[in-house]
């Protein structure tokens, strides 16, 4: 299964990323979280990822386009992947068509998650991430049993240095310039699903593998 998961920061595509994943057996590529990790490391990517990151702006094309043709390339990808922030503009989703090809693959899906405005702001700033495990909560949506510490391996939760209201408004721009004209490309290219990402995770999840045919 090759996906890729469109929609606004907030839109629950790591969250559903994470489910295909398992379902699937295939790996989830976020370029946001490949991005955080050279930026904790401080690698002359990250190095040169940060300052757009923290202003809530895209890293520019040829960066993130090398992370993911390269990334493609692993063995893991061979029976599917899933794409979790990326393409994020024209040119990125031109040039991963080119590594598609390169590659031999095609793409199954784009599955497009639609969610209200005013509900991603309160879905980012209630957002909370296991330092240890990466599991993803919310405050609200999906609290850990135990406040501020991991259900699955009790590591501390902390919240990300860009959802905080400003940045998050900042991104939602972003969003709306540079990348949802890729709902349109998508479409053109017949291989769009759209979802009301609106409704409860579980009801997205069915929603999603019922669009994949594989419920
Ligand atoms: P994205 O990867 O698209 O930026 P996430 O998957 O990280 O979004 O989800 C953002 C926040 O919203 C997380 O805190 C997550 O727990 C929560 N969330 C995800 N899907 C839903 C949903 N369907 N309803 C309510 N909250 C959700
Ligand atoms: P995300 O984890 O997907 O919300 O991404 C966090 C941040 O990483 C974004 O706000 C961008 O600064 C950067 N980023 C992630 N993916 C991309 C991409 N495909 N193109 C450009 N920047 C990206």
């Amino acid at each position: 299964m090759k996906l890729i998961l469109l929609g606004p920061p907030g839109a629950g595509k790591g969250t559903q990323a994470k489910m295909l994943m398992d379902r699937f057996g295939i790996p989830q590529i976020s370029t946001g979280d490949i991005l955080r990790a050279a930026v904790k490391e401080g690698t002359p990517m990250g190095v040169k990822a940060k300052s757009h990151m923290d202003a809530g702006g895209l890293v520019p094309d040829e960066v993130v386009v090398g992370i993911v043709r390269e990334r493609l390339q692993k063995s893991d990808c061979v029976k599917g992947f899933i794409l979790d922030g990326f393409p994020r503009t024209l040119p990125q989703a031109d040039a991963l068509n080119e590594s598609l090809v390169e590659l031999g693959k095609d793409l199954d899906a784009v599955v497009s998650l639609e969610v209200d405005v005013e509900a991603l702001v309160e879905r980012l700033t209630g957002r909370r991430t296991c330092r240890d495990c990466g599991r993803g909560y919310h405050i609200k949506f999906d609290p850990p049993a135990v406040e501020g510490k991991c259900d699955v391996c009790a590591g501390v939760l902390f919240q990300r240095d860009d959802d905080q209201e400003e940045t998050i408004r900042r991104r939602l721009d972003v969003y709306n310039d540079q990348t949802s004209p890729l709902v349109a490309y998508y479409r053109d290219a017949d291989v769009l699903v759209v979802i009301d990402g609106m409704q409860e995770m579980k009801v997205v999840q069915d929603q999603i593998l019922k669009s994949l045919q594989a419920d």
